[in-house]
């Protein structure tokens, strides 16, 4: 069966099938870099981690493109379209004395550092917004020269009474937004809903460029279009990004994408829903803003102790991507012992197949093995249900540590530590290749089999006197060695 991904374009789930199979071109909006992630970027990039890292389990060739903004996203919300007062990466970089482009750097930096401690993926491709300014200007002049768009004072709008599907993604009614207006709506727009393609340099703007229309900057919403054309082709198969972006960002990226193509600009639309903490919605005013760094540290007045960024990743897999997710103490700890519970018995496994008796895999085990990697598989095609994805992984935490308690053989617990790797790593990327908080369980093998075998020659070349030193002083340093028929095993004592 194929994958099923809910489409919030139409509003249903739909069997997933890409324009030339393997390959999928995924654009998922990135963030916009003048402040430190926070909670809500983990819920967003963790969600669509998945999905991308799903999509290459099950062989698809994911090209994934998530862009930097870095120009162009304004701080004030007039009318719903984010297209009204500053430039928040220009506020934010004057407020702090810098330059906008280092400013850029140091929250670009600052969020590849998180998410790589939450074990997500990187893009293919993170382009930004400011590195493709012609791109910018060449869809424009496209927009003119075909009637969408209209140039007034340095200023270029996109004008929707040209695109008749202007609402389409949201649901929205044009003569609801202009009903929504507020009053200080940019009076060279002809309609209120119109939105800014290019945008006059205010005085003191330092990210600025020579166009057309006069010195300016390029509208948030347009990068999205350019750089997913440019990068996956004037279709794409997948665009994700959070609720919060459906409108008006991404109504406008479809306005602009199918005006100046003539063609669909995305098969499917996948939205990650919000969060929340302790129930309510997270905002500075209120308090309760918490960056993943403070998370990670526990320096925040709301938290009691530190978290462990890949328990923040367990946290965003327990709920399903388009419900939202709510943090709080009781949820994290959960998370945090669900989390404990895989990496403890991955651990044990790890360690234990080094000294295990060899054999095959028993039926029963493999049956188990089977099983749970159905469950998994019956889940994550259902529109990516991490929460049953993780419900399979414990049935292999389950079956591991019936393995460890019983007469486990190396094979079977390679093969449980295999699925482990498969499901729970790949997949979910809840489980490491390596956890060198464990005490190097793995390299601690390496090495005893190193001097499992040096003992093995001493012993052949009658240094018996030699050989025993080994098995002797590793059993002071907590390693039993046990000669038998097939070789000598080892254990911790
Ligand atoms: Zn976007």
């Amino acid at each position: 069966m194929a994958v099923q991904v809910y489409n919030t374009l139409g509003g249903r789930k739909e069997a997933f099938e890409p324009i030339k199979p393997p390959r999928v071109g995924m654009y998922v909006c990135g963030p916009t870099v003048y402040g430190h992630p926070h909670l809500g970027h983990a819920k967003s990039y963790v969600s669509f981690d998945v999905i991308l890292r799903y999509l290459r389990y099950r062989g698809y060739d994911v090209l994934y493109v998530q862009n930097i903004t870095d120009v162009g996203h304004l701080t004030e919300d007039t009318a719903g379209m984010a297209d009204e007062g500053e430039d928040k990466i220009d506020a934010e970089a004057r407020a702090r004395g810098l330059h906008p482009m280092a400013l850029v750097e140091l929250f670009t930096k600052s969020y590849f550092d998180d998410m790589d401690a939450m074990n997500v993926v990187r893009p293919d491709i993170s382009p930004r917004a400011s590195g493709h300014i012609p791109e910018q200007i060449e869809m424009i002049s496209k927009l003119i020269e075909n009637g969408h768009a209209y140039a007034v004072g340095g200023k270029v709008f996109f004008d929707i009474s040209t695109f008749k599907e202007y609402g389409k993604l949201s649901g929205r009614r044009v003569d609801e937004m202009e009903a929504g207006a507020r009053v200080d709506v940019d009076t060279d727009k002809r309609h209120p809903a119109d939105f800014f393609l290019w945008r006059n340099a205010e005085p003191g703007h330092i990210m600025q460029w020579a166009s057309p229309w006069g010195q300016g900057y390029p509208g948030w919403h347009l990068e999205c279009s350019v750089m997913s054309g440019k990068y996956l082709g004037e279709t794409v198969d997948i665009h994700g990004g959070g609720l919060e972006n459906q409108f008006p960002h991404h109504e406008c990226e479809i306005a602009q994408s199918e005006a100046a193509n003539d063609c669909p600009f995305v098969r499917y639309w996948l939205h990650n829903n919000m969060v929340t903490v302790d129930g309510q919605k997270m905002g500075k005013s209120l308090g309760n803003f918490i960056t993943l760094k403070q998370l990670f540290s526990g320096e925040h007045e709301r938290l009691d102790k530190a978290y462990d960024p890949m328990v923040v990743r367990q946290l965003v897999l327990t709920s399903h991507y388009r419900s939202p997710q709510d943090f709080s103490r009781d949820a994290l700890v959960a998370a945090e012992s669900g989390y404990q519970r895989i990496r403890d018995v991955v651990i044990a496994i790890r360690e234990a197949m080094g000294s295990a008796r060899s054999g095959d895999v028993r039926p029963k085990t493999s049956e188990a093995l089977d099983e749970a990697r159905q469950r998994f598989e019956a889940a994550m095609d259902d529109d990516f249900n991490t929460a049953g994805g993780l419900a399979a992984v414990f049935e292999l935490v389950r079956t591991g540590n019936e393995l460890l308690a019983g007469e486990a053989n190396q094979a079977e617990l390679a093969a449980v530590d295999q699925a482990m790797r498969r499901l729970g790593g790949d997949a979910l990327g809840v489980v490491k290749d390596e956890y060198p908080e464990a005490g190097g369980g793995q390299s601690l093998d390496a090495v005893v089999q190193v001097l499992i075998g040096l003992r093995a020659e001493l012993r052949k070349m009658k240094n018996f006197e030699l050989a025993d030193r080994i098995r002797e002083e590793l059993t002071q340093a907590g390693v039993a060695l046990e000669d038998k028929p097939g070789g000598t095993v080892w254990r911790r004592t």
